[in-house]
């Protein structure tokens, strides 16, 4: 963006860039300045600010829209049509909208930039590994005339559990790195510090009410690393520096793409040797598929027909697994040998199955699984479930007697719903 900017200025054209958000724009400017940009023709400044003033604008050559995928707003509307003649580059990392109206209505076209993974590869993203606990009854879930869910529902659909198995999740998962975690509620967000710092991890809540100096203290403490956790509600997603988030755990379902990268690229951030961890509890994969999953941006930008909603067959599918054993999130294709990329145990993926020489064992294996599941009521019972709908101990022995998995996984699972007590 500083480069086109540069590129104008020199020619002795105007350029105006519009941003989002306060904590940018200092950021921005000053990039734009140790770019070359001349300052004497450039217009920078925040939305919000540069609407109210829009008639004493002087005309630029070009417009520069940051976080473009709100430039349907009122605010940016005003300024964009006020100016017919400027170019228009709309720059987002999420070019898609919750809700029907899209991208078009602003933009010509796209130019898709990097893929994350592409990125990854390349070292200006950290690589990551996902882990998915189903805090979640998705059924609950209701949607708000927004498009995203409403904080009743939200509130309703999420397990109690989730306190007792975020912390539990980040000490088995990510012990110790600096983390940040996106909740639906202030009152959620408070419980959720509460819990980390009653099992001694330090941990602050942060929200929309809290005063500036104060959140501006906490984040400096984080970024210092004198404290370990930030509950958030609805801040730190779209241009706040916050740098070695090593971890992110998500405890907000949302219906938004948009808010899911933001979220997971929290953590994204690249440094040496660097893996970062994230944890979602509230299945917001299913939705999503993996942050790096190859997505149609093309596709994306095209509003929907008022007339016809969205089928259900429409809904992009993602070939991705997950460990049952130790609840990673993986791409089908990283699964080999039957065997989770994560942990080493048994994975089920719906793939073709392997030639090997141990087949005679397998077919073998396999007679006495089915003379087993024929003899065992409860086995038949549980032969067709998912990991969420047994409930007994009963029922989690046979089923990991079906997959294949150690009495160690049948511990840990009964653990997590409550069937055992916790130590
Ligand atoms: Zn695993």
């Amino acid at each position: 963006m500083a480069e086109i900017a540069r590129r104008t200025t020199s020619i002795g054209n105007r350029v105006m860039f519009l941003i989002h958000r306060r904590e940018v724009l200092n950021q921005a400017v000053d990039t734009f300045k140790a770019q070359g940009v001349d300052q004497s023709r450039l217009d920078a400044g925040m939305v919000q600010t540069l609407t109210r003033k829009v008639d004493r604008l002087p005309e630029p050559k070009l417009i520069l829209v940051d976080e473009a995928h709100h430039a349907l707003a009122k605010s940016y509307q005003r300024i964009l049509n006020k100016f017919p003649n400027a170019h228009v580059l709309l720059f987002t990392a999420t070019p898609i909208r919750t809700g029907r109206r899209q991208m078009d209505e602003v933009a010509d076209d796209i130019i898709v930039g990097q893929s994350i993974s592409d990125l990854t590869k390349q070292g200006f993203l950290a690589p990551f590994d996902y882990y998915s606990i189903d805090d979640i009854d998705a059924d609950k879930l209701k949607r708000s005339s927004t498009g995203d869910y409403t904080n009743a529902s939200m509130d309703e659909a999420v397990s109690r559990k989730i306190y007792g198995h975020i912390i539990s999740n980040y000490q088995r998962l990510a012990d110790g790195k600096q983390a940040v975690v996106y909740t639906y509620s202030v009152e959620s967000a408070k419980r959720i510090a509460k819990a980390f710092n009653k099992a001694n991890i330090s941990a602050v809540e942060v929200d929309g009410s809290t005063e500036d100096n104060i959140r501006d203290h906490y984040v400096k403490q984080f970024r210092d690393k004198k404290i370990r956790i930030l509950v958030n509600v609805n801040l730190f997603t779209e241009g706040v520096d916050l740098p070695d988030v090593d971890c992110v755990i998500m405890a907000r379902p949302t219906q938004s793409l948009a808010l899911y990268l933001q979220f997971s690229m929290r953590c994204l951030n690249p440094r040496e040797g660097k893996q970062a961890i994230i944890i979602d509890h509230v299945a917001n994969w299913k939705t999503f598929g993996l942050p790096d999953s190859d997505r149609d941006w093309k596709n994306a930008i095209i509003s929907k027909d008022k007339n016809s909603k969205r089928k259900k067959n429409d809904e992009p599918t993602f070939a991705i697994t997950q460990c049952d054993y130790c609840f990673a999130v993986v791409p089908s294709s990283k699964v080999k040998d039957g065997k989770c990329p994560m942990c080493g145990k048994p994975i089920k993926v719906h793939a073709a199955v392997e030639q090997t020489d141990d087949q005679l064992k397998l077919i073998n294996d396999r007679k006495r699984l089915i003379n087993d599941i024929l003899n065992d009521e409860v086995m038949q019972n549980v032969a067709n479930k998912s990991v969420k709908e047994l409930h007994t101990m009963k029922e989690l022995q046979a089923y990991a007697k079906l997959h294949k998995y150690k009495r160690g996984w049948v511990y840990y699972q009964a653990k997590m719903k409550g069937l055992i007590k916790r130590k």
